[in-house]
């Protein structure tokens, strides 16, 4: 945890925010069990596309080779050739072979079962240490493969929470991780980031947001300066 000071009221926005958005859309945690490497790539192929594309890449992958090392030790040109499908394949295959590179070179192999003992914070370093992992896809991988609490902010999070008043219009998309984490309340944090995702794209969409049907409009900063 960091030692942000965050007031008091805020906190207690958090928690309403929280308790409205589980009453409304459930409990359920975001986890989608793939295992650590697989959540690792599949978040670097989701860059700049849609999860249609993504998976679309993905399956090539998990269909031309039998195992990370076999992708690490491709031909790069290869690699892109199997995800064309996700765009920008040329700087994804090398962003995913040098990320397997270190992990192999750390870890001694292909594997990431190490980060479930580690502290969460701990976690999270060591995997935004490797090159192109920033707090986001160290979150996913955290969050769906280990079902740790930790919440990826993606552009419906941010947006979202902006609004809300939960943090700063100027706050960007990577301070964002480590303050909403420290706002809202711990326990609501797994199923967050499914929730305001859902929020953002049902509801509070990026251009027309329909505040007048919002259950969330009660606590929301952006529907009191409408008014
Ligand atoms: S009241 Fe409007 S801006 Fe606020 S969360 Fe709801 S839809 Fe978004």
């Amino acid at each position: 945890m960091s030692d942000e000071n965050i007031p008091l009221k805020t906190r207690y926005k958090g928690k309403k925010v929280c308790d409205v958005l589980i009453r409304y859309y459930g409990k359920a945690i975001s986890v989608r069990k793939l295992p650590p490497l697989d959540e690792l790539v599949m978040t670097i192929l989701s860059q700049h596309t849609n999860d249609a594309n993504m998976f679309r890449a993905y399956k090539a992958l998990k269909e031309r080779y039998s195992t990370w090392d076999e992708v690490m030790n491709a031909p790069q040109e290869e690699v892109a050739q199997f995800i064309y499908s996700s765009g920008m394949y040329n700087l994804k295959a090398k962003r995913i072979q040098t990320v397997l590179r270190q992990i192999h070179e750390r870890v001694g192999r292909l594997d990431l079962s190490h980060l479930a003992t580690m502290e969460v914070e701990d976690a999270k370093k060591w995997l935004t240490s490797l090159n192109g992992v920033g707090p986001k896809t160290a979150a996913i991988v955290l969050l769906f493969s280990f079902g740790l609490p930790v919440l990826p902010v993606d552009t419906h999070v941010w947006r979202v929470s902006k609004r809300l008043g939960l943090i700063d219009e100027k706050v960007s998309r990577e301070r964002a991780h480590v303050l909403l984490e420290e706002i809202m309340p711990r326990s609501c944090i797994p199923s967050l980031n499914k929730n305001l995702v859902r929020h953002g794209r049902e509801i509070c969409t990026a251009r027309n947001p329909m505040c007048d049907d919002c259950f969330l409009s009660g606590l929301c900063s952006y529907y009191v300066s409408l008014k």
